[in-house]
């Protein structure tokens, strides 16, 4: 375990991979004496679950509660298998999928030993998304809200950019003093305000670049795609598509994009863009993660997208 202050240490799941980074983050929090909470336990993976459970031992403690900050693949499922070993109780949000045994209320102040953990719930990457703030450090937990390095993917149909914005913005308002942000992967930050600010700065940049290349000409999302991230490896590409899709939705939504089926087949670059063989992306659980981030399952028609004349 890696000791980041005096109340927190990280885990880091062994599931490296593009949409992981260095593997997911699960974190032991000491909230009283003897009492532990831990937040994000990971995929399914005994080395995972033991790593807390020895870290219990170590500190001659046991697990009060594990929180989870979402539903995701690579956050949720050793939920279930960390609490068999503890018998500890499993807390998430009221929308979320996996086994728990608490639902947590937006703003709800959890009390333990000699700690509080505010809730706050942070829709948009995901609609059963979390945030824990540890009141003691004043440290945000931030699952895949914020991620240590590098920016999250916000892809339909369970990701929404305008949720996402807002969260980040509520983030950068009520907490924008935090002494430190510990993501779901990637390392611990210490700037919470740049990173805050840096997050929402990159959300506005990205759109203005959407609305750019469509004044320019491109109208598909491949040509969008094309143009916005030429500089990037293509085998990233059909992530970024998810991404433009998610601005153009929320375009669309208030007016000032507007959407026309092409008449014409999807061409195969165009389909390994809109539609990709997930089977070439990953296997086992590291395609269901990316299935899971990217929203890939149902094929995306081909449309063309106009700026209208509204602002
Ligand atoms: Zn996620």
């Amino acid at each position: 375990m890696v000791t980041l202050s005096p109340r927190v240490g990280r885990l880091r799941a062994n599931n490296p991979s593009p949409m992981t980074l260095d593997g997911t983050n699960g974190y032991v929090l000491r909230v009283g004496d003897g009492e532990l909470v831990a937040i994000d336990p990971g995929p399914v993976d005994d080395a995972q679950r033991d790593a807390f459970l020895a870290a219990a031992r170590a500190a001659d403690s046991s697990y009060s509660a594990i929180l989870v900050t979402h539903g995701h693949p690579d956050h949720a499922p050793g939920a279930a298998p960390l609490a068999a070993a503890t018998g500890a109780p499993v807390f998430a949000h009221p929308a979320a999928r996996f086994p728990h045994d608490r639902a947590l209320r937006d703003d709800e102040r959890l009390t333990f030993g000699d700690a509080a953990i505010t809730v706050l719930h942070a829709p948009g990457h995901a609609p059963d998304h979390l945030v824990f703030v540890l009141e003691q450090e004043l440290a945000l937990f931030t699952g895949d809200v914020v991620a240590g390095t590098g920016f999250m993917v916000i892809a339909p149909p369970y990701g929404e950019m305008r949720t996402y914005q807002t969260t980040l913005r509520r983030l950068r308002q009520h907490y924008g003093n935090a002494t430190a942000l510990y993501g779901g992967h990637g390392p611990e930050v210490r700037d919470v305000r740049g990173k805050l600010d840096d997050y929402i700065a990159h959300r506005e940049a990205r759109e203005r670049q959407i609305l750019e290349a469509l004044a320019a000409g491109a109208s598909t999302i491949p040509e969008l795609v094309a143009r916005i991230y030429a500089e990037t490896q293509r085998g990233l590409w059909p992530a970024a598509a998810r991404q433009v899709l998610a601005y153009l939705i929320a375009l669309e939504r208030e007016g000032r994009v507007r959407a026309e089926r092409l008449a014409r087949a999807t061409t195969p670059a165009e389909a390994a863009l809109l539609d990709p063989d997930l089977s070439k992306l990953g296997e086992g659980t590291e395609a269901a993660v990316i299935r899971a981030e990217l929203g890939f399952g149902t094929a995306e028609p081909l449309l063309s997208y106009q700026r209208t004349l509204s602002p």
